[in-house]
């Protein structure tokens, strides 16, 4: 039998995370403090983990995984498989390309997410906080907060932009479900909120507002802490762990990708299984390429610039060297709501700038994007995120692409989500 699902056992599960900034082939540009205002730098020092921050600076090539962690992964469901995707090949009348997609969709609450969740559910913990403060657009970033907060016994204060609290009534029940305090932001909770509700009683609100509210909490409440889903090193260290899961799955598999392929809003996803391997290339222990798959919505790496720019919208954060459209573009929306992002992180603009990462943006009426997931869904059986139907996408135009050439190659996609919560978005965009 031609195996196509390859497990790792659980005592194999990684004991390192992996940090590609030493390996970069220049120093990675540092965060600077704007020219107005107070320091930034002093802001997140008082918000954020202790040890998130620490992690952010590191130049350790391999941090530990704390064992507490490694159980609470397995307690998740990590590892993960690594699936060959045979029937989408056949579909796809591939001969020469070999697909393999990467299961992150297998993840209590639909995403990736809880990689870096979970961590700094912990480290908060740990560091005597009571309380996990944070914002959410799409709603997945607040689902996995929650979970972690809930495993690990702490308080969850969810500020979620009002446009779509008030829709996805699934989301907002898991997150209750889980026993988060989830408010429609703008919200009664914070001065900001007030004020703008004052103006407008019904103020749809917008994630930067959603991230002022959060971080004014967390300032006021000093055993809480604010909590970054994904953009920022530390939340891309926390990934690494599907990239090695993936390089061990290869090894069982005795295959190796020439192309790994994955969604990017911020870049935590695509960072997670990418870096680990881009690591490898740096040192020159493997050949392989990047491709990261965008919406002209949000195409940052594609469209932006490589320059200083804030991480969110209201300006609390340090400057950091990003492809930035801009932290004050308008987005036109998607479904895909969370690959809606201004900038990518910063590690991965580094390899971008290096030509090591590539990217590609598809039209934001997202028809080639569904297509996609729909045929995905009826070939593997697995219905996926919106966010992850990019990779398959672009996997999928890659295959096409070798195999006309009549290249050989073997291609890994990332699943970062499963499209449960969804199917509003595939019922309205496959028109049924
Ligand atoms: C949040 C999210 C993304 C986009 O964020 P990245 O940081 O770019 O990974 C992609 N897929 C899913 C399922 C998500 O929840």
């Amino acid at each position: 039998m031609e195996k196509n699902q390859f497990s790792l056992p659980v005592d194999e599960l990684p004991t390192k995370w992996f940090n590609i900034i030493p390996h970069l082939p220049e120093p990675l540009p540092p965060p600077k403090e704007p020219e107005n205002g107070p320091s930034r730098m002093d802001f997140l020092g008082k918000t954020m983990v202790h040890e998130c921050l620490k992690q952010e600076m590191s130049t350790d090539p391999w941090i530990p995984i704390p064992e507490e962690i490694r159980e609470l992964y397995i307690q998740a469901g990590r590892p993960r498989p690594l699936y060959r995707a045979k029937r989408l090949e056949k579909y796809l009348k591939l001969k020469k390309v070999r697909l393999y997609y990467k299961r992150e969709d297998l993840s209590p609450t639909g995403s990736h997410k809880v990689n870096t969740a979970l961590a700094q559910a912990y480290y908060a913990a740990k560091e005597g906080k009571t309380t996990l403060v944070t914002e959410t657009g799409a709603g997945q970033w607040g689902s996995a907060l929650s979970y972690a907060a809930s495993i690990m016994g702490l308080k969850c204060v969810v500020f979620w932009v009002r446009a779509v609290y008030d829709w996805k009534n699934e989301r907002r029940t898991l997150m209750k479900l889980l026993g988060a305090e989830v408010h429609a932001s703008p919200s009664k909770e914070t001065s900001i909120g007030r004020t703008l509700l004052a103006q407008n009683a019904n103020h749809q609100g917008s994630l930067g507002i959603a991230v002022s509210e959060g971080l004014e909490y967390a300032e006021k409440h000093s055993d809480s802490v604010y909590c970054l889903g994904s953009v920022l090193n530390h939340v891309l260290l926390h990934q690494s762990i599907i990239g090695l899961e993936t390089i061990k799955q290869f090894e069982i598999a005795d295959d190796s990708p020439d192309l790994i392929v994955g969604c990017l809003g911020g870049g935590s996803n695509f960072g997670g299984i990418a870096l680990p391997f881009a690591g490898e290339v740096l040192q020159k222990k493997r050949e392989c390429k990047f491709l990261a798959a965008q919406s002209q919505a949000a195409p940052n790496l594609v469209k932006g610039e490589y320059r200083y720019d804030f991480g969110d919208v209201a300006e609390h954060t340090p400057l950091l060297k990003m492809y930035t459209l801009g932290h004050k573009t308008d987005m036109v929306p998607i479904k895909a709501d969370g690959l809606r992002y201004h900038a990518a992180a910063p590690l991965i603009s580094a390899l971008r700038h290096h030509n090591i990462v590539k990217a590609v943006a598809y039209p934001a009426d997202e028809k080639a994007i569904f297509e996609a997931a729909k045929i995905f869904l009826q070939t593997e059986g697995w219905l996926i995120a919106p966010e992850s139907s990019y990779a398959v996408r672009a996997g999928i135009d890659e295959a096409l692409k070798a195999e006309k050439a009549g290249q050989e190659k073997v291609i890994c996609m990332n699943i970062s989500g499963h499209g449960f919560l969804d199917l509003v978005a595939y019922k309205e965009k496959l028109e049924f």
